[in-house]
């Protein structure tokens, strides 16, 4: 059992830390709904797109986990960082977790599927699952390609400090309401967004492909994640780097890959080819 847990008279362990942590989060979210501003509302904002938007979708997710494309070393760099903002964990963390949930979706091993239970695939893996956040030992079997970089080990080992530097910055220059809102609403709002993958769009939703698990599309989860929300679609192409496949399929992160692309600082992006996909909407 790790240090971090302790355990409930059912058996049950619960990592105190990180619930410590959660509890305390969700107490300041609540309290930054009677400290409003514009101001302070627009740089929450701003940090959720570059948190869950650049950190997230398109880095840990898009790039890390699945490389759906390339772009310069530190630029790769540069959206770990935006990733750890979320407080999701390091690259190595939310890599090789996010693997595991591919290679064993909504099957026995699967970190946080519904099939366990909604809260568990929502937050109780968190909660109450084993927690290997800062063990970049662990991690590293599970993302071999990011252990290579002495960054992403230290950053996967200190995830913590520059998101709590950017709370402190917030403090000094905004006060409490702007740490309110910029972070602990805004953590608050995309832990929740990014935990509704791993449960809602793997419960609720439409399937256009017949995959073998039970992930589905959602267009409120694409617009509340960026486009993380065609779960479905990623699923059944997983180094696609456009989850939205079709025009109507609103993708923010895919229209920013295309922008980043026009600027030549994005290039190799992989996708499915449009008579695949044609094919497999008659199949499923
Ligand atoms: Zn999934
Ligand atoms: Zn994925």
């Amino acid at each position: 059992m790790s240090k971090h847990a302790i355990q409930l008279p059912n058996g049950q362990k619960v990592n105190w830390v990180t619930t410590l942590i959660l509890a305390g989060l969700h107490i300041g979210a609540i309290a930054a709904l009677f400290v409003f501003s514009w101001k302070s509302f627009f740089v929450a904002l701003a940090l959720h797109w570059v948190a869950v938007g650049w950190g997230i979708s398109l880095g840990y997710h898009r790039l890390h986990t699945h490389q759906s494309y390339q772009c310069p070393r530190w630029l790769e760099y540069f959206f770990a960082l935006c990733g750890t903002m979320t407080l999701e964990g390091g690259p190595m963390f939310w890599v090789g977790t996010h693997r595991v949930h591919h290679a064993k979706s909504d099957l026995p091993g699967d970190p946080h599927s519904p099939r366990e239970g909604t809260f568990w695939s929502h937050m109780g893996w968190i909660v109450f699952g084993e927690t290997n956040h800062n063990n970049s030992q662990f991690m590293a079997k599970y993302a071999p390609d990011l252990a290579r970089h002495k960054f992403y080990w230290w950053l996967n080992t200190y995830h913590w400090v520059p998101v709590v530097a950017t709370g402190l910055a917030l403090l000094a220059f905004g006060g409490i309401p702007m740490f309110l809102w910029g972070f602990c609403l805004r953590i608050v709002y995309g832990l929740h967004c990014t935990w509704l993958i791993n449960s809602a769009t793997h419960i609720f939703g439409s399937r256009r492909f017949d995959t073998d698990d039970d992930s589905r599309n959602s267009f409120v989860l694409a617009v509340l994640t960026f486009g993380e929300g065609w779960h479905n679609n990623h699923h059944a192409h997983q180094t696609s780097a456009r989850h939205g496949m079709l025009w109507h399929e609103l993708d923010i992160s895919w229209i920013t890959l295309k922008l980043l692309k026009s600027v030549g600082l994005v290039w190799g992006i992989r996708l499915v080819k449009p008579e695949a996909l044609v094919l497999e909407q008659k199949a499923a």
